[in-house]
C-alpha cells in the first residue's frame, strides 16, 4: 500500500507531551473567570477546567451565570496562550524522530490533525519549522470541542483542504484510530515504549518509531 497525503496528531506523536498539561487549563479557566468579573472561592470549576463535554461546559457557565460561548472562546484562547509559552520555555519540545518529515515532504503533503487548540498547533508548527501543508486543531468554539477525535470531523476538513487521495493517520490513541475509521482512511498506531493502549478499533498499522514511516508510505 502506498499513501499519497500523510496526517499526523501532535500530542505524543510530534511532540512530547500526551496533551495540555491540567494546569494550563486551570490557570486559564482561573482568568477566564477573573476577566468576567466572577467571584468564586477555591479552584476553577471542573467544568471549565477539564469538562467531558459541551453539556458540562453549558452546566457550568449556566451555574456562575457566565455566557457559555464567550467564555469558552476565552478560555481557550487563554489555554492557547499559556501553552504556547510553555513551548517556547522548552516544557515541550518535538520527538527526535520528527526529523523523519523532512524525507517525507520529498514526496507527500503532510498534515497535522490534533484535539489541541488551533492556535497550538499552528504556534508548535511554526515554531519548530515543520515541513507540513496545513495544521488543524479545534477552533476555540464549544461546537468545535464537541467534534473532537473520535469524531472525523477535523479529519475530514484536512483531508478536503488537501484534496488528498489515498491517505494515512498517525496517531497514539485508539480515538485517533477510530476518527480514521468514520473517514475512510488507513491508520497507524503509534506505541513509542511498546505499550499499545487498549481499545477496540483496530489500526491498519502498528509502528514504534516515526522512522517505521518511510518504508509504510
Ligand atoms: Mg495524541
Amino acid at each position: 500500500m502506498t499513501y499519497e497525503t500523510i496526517l499526523f496528531d501532535m500530542d505524543g506523536v510530534l511532540l512530547t507531551g500526551y496533551h495540555t498539561d491540567r494546569e494550563v487549563y486551570r490557570q486559564a479557566a482561573a482568568a477566564t473567570l477573573a476577566d468576567f468579573g466572577i467571584d468564586y472561592e477555591g479552584e476553577p470549576p471542573p467544568g471549565l477546567v477539564d469538562p467531558d463535554d459541551i453539556s458540562e461546559v453549558r452546566t457550568t457557565c449556566d451555574d456562575l451565570s457566565l455566557p457559555a460561548t464567550s467564555a469558552w472562546a476565552y478560555r481557550e484562547r487563554a489555554a492557547t496562550t499559556i501553552e504556547n509559552e510553555r513551548i517556547a520555555a522548552g516544557d515541550r519540545v518535538p520527538f527526535d524522530d520528527t526529523a523523519v518529515l523532512a524525507d517525507l515532504a520529498d514526496d507527500h503533503p503532510l498534515a497535522i490533525v490534533s484535539n489541541n487548540r488551533q492556535g497550538t498547533v499552528r504556534f508548535t508548527a511554526e515554531y519548530f519549522d515543520w515541513p507540513l501543508n496545513a495544521v488543524r486543531g479545534r477552533y476555540p468554539t464549544l461546537t468545535e470541542f464537541g467534534k473532537r477525535k473520535p469524531d472525523a470531523h477535523l479529519l475530514r476538513w484536512m483531508l478536503d483542504r488537501l484534496d488528498a487521495g489515498e491517505a494515512l493517520f498517525v496517531g497514539d490513541r485508539r480515538t485517533d484510530i477510530a476518527a480514521a475509521d468514520r473517514a475512510g482512511i488507513d491508520s497507524a498506531l503509534l506505541a513509542r515504549d511498546g505499550n499499545v493502549p487498549d481499545g477496540e478499533s483496530e489500526p491498519t498499522h502498528h509502528i514504534e518509531s516515526l522512522d517505521a514511516l518511510p518504508n509504510l508510505v
